[in-house]
This record gives C-alpha cells, structure tokens and sequence, in this order.
C-alpha cells in the first residue's frame, strides 16, 4: 500500500454516546492525500462506527481468536470480524503479550487467521525498558518478527507496528533516530526474509500532535498507531494533518 496509515486504537475506553458524540465533532473531509484513517474501537463498538465513518475512512478490531468458530467464550473470529465489516485487525499487542499471556506461537496463529479471512494484520513488536537498556531491542523486534510471521511468505498485505512497550500510555515517545534504527531494521529484515510484501511499518507509543510531525519524517516510518491522543477528535485531527 502506498498510504501512510494513521490508526486510533481506543483500547477499553468510550460507549455508544461517547462515540456519537465523537462523530458529531469528527470532520467529514477525507484524510488528507496520501494518508489513511483507521478505528480500532472496542468490539461490541464495531457495528457503530462501521455505520457512521466517513466514506473512505477504515474500521479494525483490536484483537481476534485464531480459530474460526467454536467453544471459545468471551472471544471473536476473524470470519466475524470480517462480517462486521473490518479492514485491519491489531495482533500481539503488547498489552495482549503482557496482560493477557499471549506468546509468539498464539500470535502467529492469530496472523494466519486474519491471512485467510481477508482482514488485513497489524502485528504489534517491540521491546521492555530493560531490553533496551541492555542493547537487546533488534534481538527482540526481530526475534517477534520472525516467530509471528513464520517462513512462508505472506499470502497478502500486512502492517507492523513498532510500539516500544515502555513508551505505551507513559508520555515517553521514542526519539525519531531511535525509531529510524529500528524501523530501518524492520525493513532489512522484511526485505531479507519476505522481499516484496506489501507491508508498511507503523510507529506507537505516546505519540501527541507535537511529537506526530518528525515521527512520520523519520525514515522507515509509513504511520502511526494513536491510543491515548485519538480518543479526543480534535488531537487525533491534529495527528492525521500533521
Ligand atoms: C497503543 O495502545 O498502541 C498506544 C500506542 O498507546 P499510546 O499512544 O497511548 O501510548
């Protein structure tokens, strides 16, 4: 894809007025040329937003079970999520890696599972403080990559998210010559191992209206993954024109 993606991730926040209410200040006006506009939304959220996005503008789910039905209680597929109408689907999210005990084997069914529905992944890596500290962060990243993806090449696009996990919801964005290192690593890796994918590599992690202009200029980067900043129209505005 040639876009750069910027993506609002509203994790556990908003209900039905909450988001009404966001769409009531929510410009009509596509993106901006060249960029793409996506809502990740909590699921019982979905059927809402696909009703009133903007032409243009994409919806995906913030997590899926990797089979396609069956006696899981409490999860989604990505068939459903595919009948709902979703574009893209986040995968391994740090806080499903963290939280919820997701492990690489996990994450790479749930990227083969969004591969044969059509919906298009977001595979989520990035390293701890302390991984960083100690100089393991390419170690780590593309360690994530190479367990998640597999060897078979990609059967369609996908998107991978750098999100450092120490500057999720923290307030510490990464520098932008950090970011380049490891997105420029990401991308040697991609070429090295699956050359050709249609793939764009995105950043996350604390990013504001101040921080989004020098982090889409830092090269390697083809977009943005927003929490916090997108849950208010006005800053995530303000991200998607930066
Ligand atoms: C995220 O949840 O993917 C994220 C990047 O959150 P925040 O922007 O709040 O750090």
């Amino acid at each position: 894809m040639e876009s750069v993606l910027v993506a609002a991730n509203w994790k556990m926040y908003k209900t039905t007025a909450d988001v009404q209410h966001f769409f009531d200040r929510w410009s009509r006006d596509p993106a901006p040329p060249g960029r793409e506009v996506a809502f990740f939304p909590p699921f019982p959220l979905l059927p809402l937003l696909r009703s009133l996005l903007p032409q243009g503008q994409a919806l995906g789910a913030q997590n899926a079970h990797e089979a396609d039905e069956g006696a899981f209680t409490g999860e989604v597929s990505c068939a459903l999520l595919k009948d709902l109408g979703c574009d893209y689907v986040l995968i391994g999210h740090s806080e499903r890696r963290n939280l919820f005990g997701e492990t690489d084997a996990r994450i790479a069914a749930k990227m083969r599972a969004a591969f044969r529905h059509g919906v298009r992944p977001i595979l989520c890596v990035g390293e701890h403080l302390d991984e960083r500290q100690g100089g393991r962060t390419l170690d780590v990243v593309l360690g994530q990559l190479a367990e998640d993806l597999g060897a078979a090449p990609p059967p369609s696009g996908f998107d991978v998210a750098y999100e450092p996990v120490w500057a999720i919801g923290t307030g510490k964005v990464a520098r932008p010559q950090d970011a380049a290192e490891v997105h420029e690593a990401i991308l040697a890796w991609l070429h090295e191992h699956h050359a050709g994918a249609d793939a764009r590599i995105l950043y996350g992690g604390s990013v504001k209206p101040d921080s989004a202009a020098a982090l889409l200029a830092t090269p390697g980067v083809r977009g943005l993954l927003v929490g916090g900043a997108s849950l208010d129209p006005a800053s995530f505005a303000a991200i998607l024109r930066a």
